[in-house]
């Protein structure tokens, strides 16, 4: 148990206390622009107007019983490729639904209903990270009632992205102290690791990420050399305006029609340490780190959910020498 397990540890809790003084409303900026979708929209336009606002989700508003209906995301545009798969014959259909039928297209497919959670913008930052590590939630709506009307309301939706920037961008003197490497904390997945092809058509793709429940795969060269990503949010604009004859285009194409803001792909070595992942955090716009070797070939995948679960959980219970038995 070295100086600088010691140190890792320190630098953890005190990150652990950050996250416990501070609330979902600290993380927001003090200006932000917030899209809610009405749940009569047919989902063709939904994907329309997601795309003209570059944003991969929103939140959803159910304007009958003036409640909040839950997140729209990237993993409910493939319920609808899974149930067009399915129903191949029901394009029509499809054509028709509005985004209040997205629950029953989950049914109609057997998926997991998504759960609707949401957290209270005033609680404690940490609970709102334990809340997003239990259900898988890449990101939470925040909702607040009303004083006068007695309503919900929608704030914002934080993101595992925003709250590791957060922490990055507030903690440098603690992640700092993060100084073992990648390989010795175990950080990410190494085996069982899912790849494709550019030559893979984007349905191969699609199917991938949802037997695994996984939400980027790296696409790699005959020698596994890592040449892009694609992710869940990729899907969007291969069925832009309710055109699915895109899904069985190659994975090169369907690259290659992100848009130019796209904040690129983001990779590290298994000796690189913990603050230097915090760095990248810090400075760019990171969704994922993708593993690679001095070859480029790919070893691991990084998601932010590993690096949010290590930060807040790593040591609690019994799985780690606690700092008082030193
Ligand atoms: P997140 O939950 O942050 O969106 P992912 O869905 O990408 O992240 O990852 C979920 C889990 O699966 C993580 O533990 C991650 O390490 C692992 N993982 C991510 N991509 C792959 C892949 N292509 N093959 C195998 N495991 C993966």
């Amino acid at each position: 148990y070295s100086i600088i397990d010691r140190e890792q540890m320190q630098g953890l809790e005190n990150i652990r206390a950050f996250l416990k003084i501070r609330t979902s409303y600290d993380v927001l900026p003090l200006s932000f622009r917030l899209i809610v979708l009405d749940t009569d929209l047919l989902i063709r336009k939904s994907l329309t107007i997601l795309i003209q606002n570059s944003i991969v989700s929103a939140p959803l508003w159910d304007s009958h019983n003036s409640t909040f209906a839950g997140l729209l995301t990237s993993t409910d545009f493939i319920n609808v490729i899974q149930y067009y798969c399915q129903y191949p014959d029901r394009l029509h259909d499809i054509d028709q639904f509005r985004l209040s039928g997205l629950r029953e297209i989950e049914k109609a497919i057997g998926a997991q209903p998504l759960e609707t959670i949401s957290v209270h913008p005033m609680k404690p930052l940490y609970e709102a990270c334990l809340e997003m590590l239990k259900t898988r939630a890449r990101r939470i709506p925040l909702v607040d009632i009303d004083d006068e009307t007695g309503r919900e309301m929608v704030v914002s939706v934080i993101t595992q992205y925003r709250i590791l920037k957060f922490i990055a961008v507030n903690n440098e003197h603690n992640t700092v102290m993060l100084k073992k490497s990648v390989r010795e904390i175990g950080l990410g997945t190494y085996t069982n690791l899912q790849t494709a092809r550019m030559s893979d058509t984007v349905l191969d793709v699609i199917h991938v990420m949802v037997e695994h429940n996984i939400s980027a795969v790296p696409i790699v060269d005959d020698n596994n050399r890592v040449l892009n990503v694609f992710e869940a949010v990729d899907v969007i604009p291969c069925i832009k305006g309710g055109v699915y004859d895109d899904l069985q285009s190659s994975i090169g194409e369907a690259l290659s029609k992100r848009a130019e803001d796209f904040p690129g792909i983001y990779t590290c070595g298994e000796d690189d340490r913990l603050d230097s992942i915090f760095d990248t955090v810090r400075k760019s716009r990171v969704h994922r780190l993708i593993v690679i070797d001095d070859d480029s070939r790919l070893r691991g995948m990084i998601s932010l959910s590993d690096i949010l679960k290590y930060v807040l959980l790593f040591g609690e219970e019994n799985d780690a020498i606690s700092p008082d038995a030193v």
